[in-house]
């Protein structure tokens, strides 16, 4: 039985980190690091995700702003508001939540926020900064899933690593980290030939590509490490019983609900297959508010 990579105690742990960084720059009479959040529409997740990064923000004294913009918002009002919060000296980190409404253009967006203030690291200067491997801020969800290894003690020197996915939130960026730790590093893709096999190499296996339990049990190279970012609703009992066939409780869940979260990977297979699996949820999810919140006091810090 492999073991399960906890991703909220370690986002616990981040945060704890983010919280000492805070209180150190107090004793050094300076103040909490503002964090300005824009949410333009009414989108559902979205919502819940803004909530959650607010209660973040208060658990570890970062000041966070919210400014709310209705869904017909014009392209030229979002960005008056992105150079507003760009020179305004009590903001650090802007992150503009995504999906945008339709109509706006969330590159331009993204690209307008100013490198220094960029808390999500999607600006391609600090993109262009990851692929030199320097410093600047870093997207995320890879770098907080490259700290759980870490502290889980996984030495990725010479591991053969597969990273599924290739956006720019999360794949590629998690491919350049891992190279940078020098681990040999394969991006699979929606066109890669025989994906089970590609998977099947992998001493650490990252999937991040939104299909529900897409990596079955067999794709597992017997004693890896997976790490699921996909987070995905399963509302249908026909996949369901497929891909939970080796976690009866979550079939319960769906049936009992009408729906059900999981990752890119058959959990209960993977379990019975791998070292190590992060969960879903209660994985890579909570990470990626705390590696939010770690690049705002570094945006703070300077
Ligand atoms: P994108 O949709 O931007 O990218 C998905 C990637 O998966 C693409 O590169 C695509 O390939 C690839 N892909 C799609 N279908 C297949 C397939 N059948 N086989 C192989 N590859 C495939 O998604 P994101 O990177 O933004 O997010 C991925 C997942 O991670 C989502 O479930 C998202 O909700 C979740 N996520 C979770 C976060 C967290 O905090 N845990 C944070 C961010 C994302 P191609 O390029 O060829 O189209």
């Amino acid at each position: 039985m492999a073991t399960i990579l906890d991703g909220k105690a370690h986002a616990d742990w981040m945060l704890e980190r983010v919280r000492e960084g805070v209180e150190a720059r107090a004793t050094r009479g300076l103040r909490a690091p503002g964090l300005a959040v824009v949410l333009v529409g009414e989108d559902p997740a979205s919502q819940v995700y803004v909530r959650n990064k607010t209660a973040a923000c208060a658990k570890v004294g970062l000041r966070s702003l919210e400014f709310r913009l209705p869904a017909d918002t014009p392209q030229a009002d979002l960005d008056a508001l992105i150079d507003r919060l760009n020179a305004d000296p009590e903001v650090d980190g802007i992150l503009v939540q995504l999906p945008l409404p339709q109509g706006l253009d969330s590159k331009r967006a993204l690209h307008r926020i100013s490198p220094a203030k960029d808390v999500d690291g999607f600006h391609p200067v600090n993109q262009g900064l990851l692929l030199e491997g320097l410093p600047g801020l870093r997207p995320c969800t890879p770098s907080a899933c490259m700290s759980l290894l870490a502290h889980h003690g996984l030495a990725l020197k010479g591991l053969r690593a597969v990273v599924l996915g290739r956006s720019e939130i999360v794949g590629k960026p998690m491919a350049l980290m891992l190279l940078e730790q020098h681990a040999t590093v394969t991006i699979a893709h929606s066109r890669t030939r025989d994906l089970p096999a590609v998977c099947r190499e992998a001493d650490l296996l990252v999937a991040a590509v939104g299909k529900p339990g897409l990596v079955e049990g067999s794709w597992i190279k017997p004693g890896a490490v997976v790490v699921d970012v996909g987070i995905n609703r399963v509302e249908d009992l026909v996949l369901g019983h497929r891909i939970f066939a080796a976690e009866p409780k979550k079939l319960e869940t769906l049936r009992a609900k009408g729906s059900v979260l999981c990752g890119d990977v058959r959990f209960g297979e993977a379990m019975e297959v791998a070292s190590a699996v992060t969960p879903v949820p209660g994985g890579v999810g909570p990470l990626t508010i705390a590696g939010l919140l770690t690049n705002a006091l570094q945006a703070a810090n300077g």
